[in-house]
């Protein structure tokens, strides 16, 4: 089967390397801390538009070059390649405007991890219209909106997620929990 994959808070703790770089760029500002708990990234800080901006200027390579891999995703994903699965990894990470290239830093982190994968694709904001391109049969992101969007087509099987959605009320397609979970539902489609 082709495997769709989202990258940040999918397959890596990307939240986490983020909101390390962010409390330091925040300290040289008014050091407010977070303002909102809905982890949307620069949004839950108290920053302005040119501020998110510098930010991404700076530490854009640090942030989603210093992500970790998470653990059991890892250990799944090396098993469903061994078994013959094809991974593709869409992802809408993109330069943000900065000298960083999201494709090169994606890659360079694939390698220095060994991380399995067939191809990776950056830039997806419609992730619905690039599993349907790519013709996947399975599609994984921790993304309410884009399951939501991919689950209208039913050749595909999403799975959402949901170490951070448990608050989310979503029926649109099963919700796993841990990557021993996913790998599950994906053997009990064979
Ligand atoms: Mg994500």
């Amino acid at each position: 089967m082709k495997i769709g994959i989202d990258i940040d808070d999918t397959i890596a703790d990307s939240y986490d390397s983020f909101l390390k770089c962010a409390f330091e760029y925040d300290k040289t500002l008014r050091n407010t801390g977070i303002v909102s708990k809905k982890r949307l990234y620069h949004y839950d800080f108290d920053w302005t538009e040119e501020e998110i901006s510098n930010f991404y200027k700076v530490y854009f390579g640090r942030s989603f070059g210093g992500v970790t891999p998470k653990e059991d995703a890892m250990e799944i994903l090396k098993k469903l390649k061994d078994e013959g699965h094809q991974i593709v990894y869409i992802t809408s990470r993109n330069n943000m405007d900065t000298k960083f290239s999201a494709y090169d830093i994606t890659m360079e982190w694939m390698r220095k991890y060994n991380v399995p994968y067939d191809e990776v694709i950056t830039e997806c904001n419609d992730k619905e219209a690039i599993c349907l391109r790519e013709k996947v049969d399975v599609f994984i992101d921790d993304s309410e909106s884009q399951c939501t969007n991919t689950a209208r087509n039913k050749d595909i099987m999403v799975i959402l997620y949901d170490e951070f959605n448990m608050h989310v009320d979503y029926d649109k397609s099963p919700r796993a929990n841990t990557w021993n979970e996913i790998y599950n539902i994906i053997k009990s489609m064979e």
